[in-house]
């Protein structure tokens, strides 16, 4: 049943009789958690959700949804793009250290029970409640929408089916999903209310830094707002991004008093430079360390950190296959589990009419 690979990878495969408790026998607790297919991952993934990810996938049951119907909402009209941008994310999981044994990959669309659960719980949901979702609002306003359609208003709801299918006690996740947090609470406290206690609320858990400013010193770092340095970015691409970043606009020459506290590369280096932080802090604020310096160093701290990303990624761009084969099994092993979860809600709302 199991299959030794690159690292050591085993996986358990799915086979006819593969039971649930197959699985993570020793975790009792289980983690959902995703990402929308529609680009690459970059630093504000890493530090406002992968890093938790990462440590927490060897205590937790975790599960890691690529949610492609999600990245419809915005990216219906570009259909050729979702292909790719499901590969992306997957390689980017993987090459960071997700690891296969540890975690499972699933792709949205893959499994109809999630849409099935998003159904039943849109029921449940009312309009008034999605309206006033204050990342929902935000998120019109970055895409410009005067409407919205549907399925972009409704993507909590469809949220709060990824997470319940398997029954997550914890979703870490950055700052801009709290509110979509708080709808599955709800809907699971009005589900469990009116037909039968299937669910647990499931909790949120923040990074340590739960919104990672983008290059531009404004908006959040975000795969749609070209602002950002993404995992896979080479060590040139980062030293050229780290030098375009936004600093302290009041300092004009290198030996000027900075201000930290509003410079976009202060906050990098408290993100990814922590063990200099108080020596860059005290020379910027004394007019000892330039921008420039202070960009290099910087520049540096991220490479270090994605040095083993590289290697990793590089061993898995040279087994394509292995990359698919870990989601097609992942995706299977999730079916699995949201086929019951959706029997036993069907069983609950009383629309189980036949044997
Ligand atoms: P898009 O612009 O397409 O919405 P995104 O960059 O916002 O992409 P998502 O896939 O929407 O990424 O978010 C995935 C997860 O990463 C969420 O938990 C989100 O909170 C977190 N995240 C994304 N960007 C940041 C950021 N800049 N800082 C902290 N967390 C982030
Ligand atoms: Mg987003």
């Amino acid at each position: 049943m199991c299959y030794s690979n690159l690292y050591s990878i085993k996986l358990l495969r799915y086979s006819q009789d593969t039971k649930e408790g197959d699985f993570n026998l020793e975790k009792e607790k289980r983690i959902l958690t995703g990402d929308r297919p529609t680009g690459k991952l970059h630093l504000g993934h890493y530090v406002g959700s992968l890093e938790n990810r990462l440590k927490l996938q060897h205590e937790y049951d975790t599960f890691l949804i690529i949610a492609d119907i999600q990245a419809l909402t915005t990216n219906f009209d570009q259909p050729d793009k979702l292909s790719n941008d499901v590969h992306q994310v997957a390689e980017d999981y993987l090459a960071v250290g997700i690891d296969p044994e540890e975690t499972t990959i699933l792709v949205q669309s893959m499994i109809p029970e999630i849409a099935e659960l998003t159904i039943f719980y849109s029921m449940i949901v009312t309009v008034n409640q999605l309206q006033r979702n204050p990342t929902i609002k935000s998120e019109a306003d970055q895409y410009g929408y005067r409407e919205m359609s549907y399925g972009f208003l409704g993507y909590p709801v469809s949220q709060a089916a990824d997470i319940t299918f398997c029954k997550a006690d914890l979703v870490p996740v950055g700052q801009d999903q709290l509110p979509h947090i708080e709808q599955t609470r709800k809907i699971v406290r009005k589900f469990n209310q009116l037909y039968k206690p299937v669910f647990k609320e499931p909790e949120p858990l923040i990074s340590r830094i739960p919104r990672l400013v983008g290059l531009d010193g404004e908006n959040k770092m975000s795969k749609s707002l070209d602002n950002a340095i993404y995992l896979n970015d080479s060590k040139k691409e980062v030293e050229k991004k780290v030098m375009s970043a936004k600093t302290d606009p009041a300092r004009v020459r290198a030996t000027d008093p900075g201000h930290p506290e509003v410079c976009t590369v202060f906050e990098y280096h408290r993100a990814f430079n922590e063990d200099n932080l108080k020596e860059i802090e005290k020379r910027c604020k004394a007019g000892t360390i330039g921008c420039v310096d202070c960009k290099k160093r910087l520049a540096n701290a991220i490479n270090e950190i994605f040095e083993p990303i590289r290697a990793r990624r590089q061993q898995y761009l040279n087994k394509p296959d292995l990359v698919d084969e870990i989601v097609i099994n992942g995706t299977k092993k999730a079916k699995k589990i949201a086929k019951e979860t959706v029997n036993e809600v069907k069983e609950a709302m009383k629309l189980n009419y036949f044997k």
